[in-house]
């Protein structure tokens, strides 16, 4: 061990993934020495994993940026260091110049699942009081927007309905479209746990994942055939009996229209349409409808997908059918998020059409509220959402994007398109860690800081409210982007009031019923709180929905949906599915986890590739192939594994040089705009 001394010890929530796990970070001059797992943390319980014990070189790295950047020279001249003046002033004049010029609706912005709640509060304020316009949005869109659409209609909120500690009391659990193991370690390492005690283990996933090894059924689904499986699933729940009638007839509306609409959906034909057999179809019903406590997991195997929120209400359908929501000892519907603060960034209002809390900007009389206490105007009409603002640039509607730590033109699909939208822009605001792909678009480029060198608070996937505090100093002149967005907004002639993060949380949680109960203050002194929390008083509530739904009428919502094919489909000249997800070393971009010793663990991204389709396409591990979708090609070493099926093909968007959205499909989720990261039409040959 090091003899020499700590300078400090910090505890604080993991900036990975959605789990939200409590660290203790331990800092020796200046720099991360080791990260612990908080033994009694609240979700993992004395773990961690890869990503959130090893994964902090990052944050000493030599790329950081530690100086403001600007392209003064127009778009061809290079970006140059400037003082935080020089740069707070170009990007303010020239912000304001297109708004008075083109309107407040010319300028888009998109903030981020990696900045803090307040971060992301204070962001949605900048866009309405000091552009003045509701195109605020976040990358919650490109991943869990039909969640909290789906959830909301079927329950009332727009968040999974149970605590992560309900899985205790769980003897099944139903995993759909998650890898848990590697995207969400510390909860995958939880079910594995209770799959040994004895729970039984539903998988649907078109990919042999880890936790398919112990399912007692795998249902191998064809890439986005989630509604037709569901509903084969919700046909085998009430033929066989399952349903709970006495839930259904006192706490839920739709039963009729659904079981007309499952008329079409006996097990044989649900399972044609998912490409499985009827009998697994039937098994995955049966386990699920005999359990007394069945929980649902899933992730964004459900969402990102052309029909994403069809995929959300449809697996809600199970729960409610069963009656296995909003009742005592229920598991309910859990969904994991990717990014550390997917869930809070949505429920911080950096949405275009909802305020902080999910509250319509439709709303007059929610508008009269923040209009009082922002002494402004909200715009009355919804915003663009992301893929709309693309679009909106390239037709030359809007004229300025403005993106908080997100590198959208690696991670966002159909990336030739989104490239194709900065360029189109007249002014592009940057604010991140190091230099991106989106940075080599942008005029102004503000160095950021990372989750380990700033203060606030992240919303996990269970609703929980942490604390996020500041465990090193941040490199350079780098700043957090809650000081960035109030320095901007100054050098524009607007005090967005709210000077701490403590005071943004207090403001949001005056304007927010279902985060009115939440303080720094309360969350230091008692820890993590999950919302709803109503007021000071209130513990807030884990398991949701024990009196009644969160709906106008108090019921849960069935839904009734069709299967719909994908937006792509294999052909004869496009006869792969690609499919995108995580890898558990890295961490979405790879920013930050390729810049650790992680790297080590995976030092480059292959495809992999089922043996069968291999030998035909006379390939060996190792060689290279490009992959060819209808917009573009990508090179990569191919990896031979039988967990894709033959047809079907996996890799990640975590490497730069292995641009996998440059083939991407362009379809999104009619409902939300959420792209179909998991259906892409391709060919393979060998490169
Ligand atoms: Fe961080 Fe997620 Fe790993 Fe926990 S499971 S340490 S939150 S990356």
């Amino acid at each position: 061990a090091d003899p020499r001394p700590l300078d400090r010890t910090t505890t604080t929530t993991c900036g990975y993934c959605g789990v939200g796990c409590s660290l203790r970070v331990h800092v020796r001059e200046g720099a991360v020495a080791a990260v612990t797992p908080v033994h009694d943390g609240p979700v993992n319980r004395g773990h961690a994993c890869v990503k959130g014990r090893f994964a902090h070189a990052f944050t000493r790295s030599r790329d950081r940026l530690t100086t403001p950047l600007i392209r003064a020279g127009g778009r061809n001249s290079p970006l140059r260091p400037a003082s935080w003046e020089e740069a707070l002033v170009f990007a303010a004049t020239r912000l304001t110049a297109i708004r008075d010029r083109h309107g407040p609706d010319a300028i888009g912005m998109i903030s981020s699942a990696r900045a803090t709640n307040e971060e992301n509060y204070l962001a949605q304020k900048f866009a309405r009081v000091a552009l003045g316009t509701n195109n605020i949005d976040n990358c919650s869109r490109l991943c869990h927007a039909p969640s909290a659409v789906g959830l909301t209609a079927a329950f009332g909120h727009a968040g999974g309905t149970n605590s992560v500690d309900d899985l205790d009391d769980t003897d099944c659990i139903l995993i759909a479209g998650a890898n848990l193991t590697e995207a969400h370690p510390v909860v995958g390492a939880r079910i594995k746990q209770l799959v040994l005690r004895g729970a039984r283990l539903v998988v649907i996933d078109p990919r042999r994942i880890d936790l398919a090894e112990m399912a007692d059924v795998h249902v191998q689904v064809r890439p986005g055939s989630n509604v037709a499986a569901f509903n084969g699933i919700a046909r085998v729940l009430i033929d066989e009996g399952y349903a709970d009638q006495d839930f259904l007839r006192t706490r839920a509306n739709g039963l009729a229209e659904l079981t007309a609409l499952l008329a079409d959906y006996p097990p044989e034909h649900a399972a044609r349409l998912a490409g499985v057999a009827p009998e697994t179809l039937v098994a995955a019903g049966r386990l699920y409808g005999a359990a007394r406590r069945p929980a649902i997991v899933y992730g964004l195997g459900v969402t990102e997908h052309a029909h994403g929120t069809d995929g959300v209400r449809t697996l809600s359908n199970l729960a409610i059918l069963k009656g296995a929501v909003g009742t005592p000892g229920c598991c309910g519907v859990l969904s994991m998020r990717g990014q550390n603060n997917v869930q809070g960034a949505s429920d911080m209002g950096a949405l275009p059409d909802l305020l902080p809390g999910y509250q319509p900007v439709t709303d007059a009389g929610v508008r009269a509220r923040f209009n009082r206490t922002w002494q402004a105007e909200v715009p009355a009409r919804p915003g663009l959402r992301i893929l709309d603002m693309f679009a909106a640039a390239i037709a030359g509607r809007v004229r300025a994007m403005y993106v908080i730590g997100e590198d959208i033109a690696q991670t966002d699909p159909d990336s030739g398109n989104v490239r194709r939208a900065l360029a189109a822009c007249d002014f592009v605001v940057n604010h991140d860690l190091f230099l991106s792909a989106t940075a080599e678009h942008a005029d102004v480029v503000f160095p950021a800081v990372s989750f380990l060198e700033k203060e606030g608070t992240f919303v996990n996937f269970d609703r929980r409210v942490q604390r996020v505090r500041p465990a090193l100093d941040p490199p350079g002149e780098a700043r957090s982007d809650f000081d960035i967005l109030h320095l901007l907004s100054r050098a524009m002639g607007v005090d967005l009031g709210c000077p701490t993060p403590a005071h943004a949380m207090a403001e949001c949680a005056a304007l927010t019923p279902t985060f009115a109960g939440i303080s720094h203050a309360r969350l230091d002194r008692e820890g993590p709180l999950h919302w709803p929390c109503r007021d000071a008083g209130d513990p807030g509530e884990g398991r949701l929905y024990l009196g009644s739904f969160a709906t106008s009428d108090g019921r849960a919502a069935l839904a009734a949906r069709p299967y719909l094919p994908p937006g792509e489909q294999p052909d004869g000249r496009f006869p792969y599915v690609l499919i995108t997800g995580r890898r558990l070393a890295h961490y979405n971009s790879g920013s930050m986890s390729r810049r650790t010793p992680n790297r080590q663990l995976q030092p480059r991204e292959v495809l992999d590739l089922h043996p069968d389709d291999a030998a035909r396409l006379g390939l060996a591990d190792g060689d290279l192939v490009e992959v060819t979708s209808r917009r573009a090609a990508v090179t990569y070493p191919v990896h031979l594994t039988d967990t894709v099926p033959p047809g079907q093909t996996f890799t990640t968007f975590s490497f730069p040089d292995a641009p996998t959205n440059a083939v991407t499909s362009d379809a999104a989720d009619s409902t939300t705009g959420c792209p179909e990261y998991k259906v892409t039409a391709v060919s393979l040959r060998a490169a």
